[in-house]
């Protein structure tokens, strides 16, 4: 437990969706802040304006909501330090800069597009290690800003990065990062159209806020340097800073959707749950010093913390998590699972049907073990919805010899004469046949299950004759006499 309370927060810049860097970021800053009882906030990056997206804003916070993740402070809901939206804090970046300029940290850059240009090709052309603005605008005298201020001519604002400087920070996860000032630019901290850059919103955000940890992705600690000076040209304490390792492809590239999906609102609506991408994504990076792998979001709020994320990158392993969604799945109470399992039939043919809630539930128990996903309680045993409409060529030669009729009938017969039986009742039945024909019971077992199911494999068959029921059971063998030729 860290002695002040933390204040965190997840701070994407809205590009349309989730992406899973992005919550896991979002998980671990949750994670972190609830394990030391403090605050986690949602703060949208909104300040260029070239990247805005349409409706993004509530795509990421119905996503996080749908996570779970739920906030203390954010745009929809407020808080003390809001509005929680760049976009709607521009006089505060402007009202900061100005302090800036004021204190000679910061500058007007007049310079037009065409000499950056040029100046970069130069550079380039020099084969220089980096392409750097020349502080060429930081030399001008008072009134040439003047004027050219009142006669409008477009200008950034830029940080005055002094040479032959050691940035140092600490870094919870890296310990000490150290970078050279000379390999920093004069970086914008507000660009033509009045609006802030990244680094310039996101620190005055941070102090403002009085975020205590900057947890995110490993992509942002060359930007880090830059973040340093500015809290330094402040004069304002600078929070503690994680990056976290990146996400990887199995081939150890960058995590990349060419390679498979980045959005979380692809993973939902494929069907994953959403306990089972939480706990998939808290593993991308850290562990409990042991090999557990299958955790709640309350044991991981329990279990979290910073020491023990990895610094190495984390490879997106959909095997794992796909294992992780049938454990997550089969822990799940029946009844839970039924509810979802009635959504997902109204996307089918069946939604016309009016399944027993008695039925669907015998389904679920008989399922639970040999399905990952809910969908899979409808797409691998259709035959539970609807009689089979075919029979696989390759089961048929495996399952159906010149003998299976008469085996079959026998069985037929011997179920008909049931009433209202139990599954022990069709184990009895099915014995007594074998006896009478000397075989063994798995001799009928096969060719039965195929009868009624149209597959060999599936769950146990008395099972599958009892949630079928005697009239559907002896239906369905009638119409495998018809429909199987071998
Ligand atoms: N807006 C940045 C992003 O899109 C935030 C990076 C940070 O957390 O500082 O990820």
């Amino acid at each position: 437990m860290i002695n002040e309370a933390p204040r965190v927060r997840f701070a994407p810049s809205p590009t349309g969706y989730l992406h899973v860097g992005g919550l896991r970021t979002a998980l671990y800053n949750y994670l972190f802040a609830k394990h030391n009882n403090g605050k986690f906030i949602l703060r949208i990056e909104d300040t260029d304006r070239n990247r805005y997206v349409e409706s993004a804003v509530d795509n990421l916070i119905k996503a996080l909501k749908w996570a779970g993740l739920q906030y203390d402070e954010g745009p929809d809901i407020g808080g003390i330090f809001e509005p929680y939206i760049q976009s709607q804090r521009l006089e505060i970046y402007k009202k900061h800069t100005d302090e800036l300029i004021a204190k000679g940290e910061a500058y007007y850059c007049f310079c037009t597009p065409e000499r950056l240009k040029n100046l970069k090709e130069e550079q380039e052309k020099k084969k220089l290690p980096q392409t750097k603005y020349d502080k060429h605008c930081l030399n001008l005298s008072t009134s040439e800003i003047e004027n050219n201020l009142s006669n409008k001519i477009p200008y950034v604002v830029r940080l005055n990065v002094l040479p032959d400087q050691k940035i140092i920070f600490c870094d919870a996860i890296r310990n000490r990062v150290e970078f050279d000032s000379n390999n920093v630019d004069d970086q914008v901290l507000i660009k033509s159209d009045g609006y802030p850059t990244y680094h310039l919103a996101n620190v005055v955000d941070d102090h403002l806020m009085k975020i205590t940890h900057v947890i995110r992705g490993e992509e942002w600690i060359s930007s880090t340097p830059k973040h340093v000076l500015l809290y330094d040209a402040f004069g304002w304490e600078r929070p503690t800073f994680a990056h976290l390792p990146l996400l990887l492809n199995p081939d150890r590239s960058k995590l990349s959707k060419r390679q498979g999906d980045v959005a979380v609102e692809e993973y939902r609506d494929k069907g994953y749950l959403k306990e089972a991408l939480i706990n998939f994504v808290a593993l991308l990076g850290w562990n409990a010093g042991d090999d557990r792998e299958f955790y709640y979001l309350n044991e991981l709020v329990e279990a979290f913390s910073l020491e023990r994320v990895n610094k190495s990158g984390a490879v997106f392993d959909i095997v794992k998590l796909n294992s992780l969604n049938a454990e997550h799945l089969r822990k799940k109470p029946n009844e839970e699972i039924l509810e979802m399992l009635r959504a997902r039939i109204q996307e089918t043919e069946f939604k016309i049907q009016n399944y027993s809630d008695e039925f669907l539930l015998m389904i679920i128990e008989a399922m639970k073990e040999r399905v990952s996903f809910v969908h899979e309680f409808i797409d691998n045993c259709k035959y539970f919805y609807e009689a089979p409409k075919e029979y696989e060529k390759k089961a048929i030669e495996k399952n159906w010899k010149p003998e299976t009729p008469m085996q079959l009938r026998k069985l037929r017969d011997a179920f008909s004469r049931l009433e209202n039986p139990t599954k022990e009742d069709y184990e009895h039945a099915l014995a007594k046949v074998s006896e009478e024909l000397v075989i063994v019971k798995g001799k009928l077992i096969h060719p039965l299950r195929f009868a009624v199911s149209g597959q060999s494999t599936g769950p146990g068959v008395f099972d599958l004759l009892f949630i079928l029921g005697k009239e559907e059971v002896i239906k369905r063998i009638d119409a495998a006499f018809e429909n199987i030729k071998n």
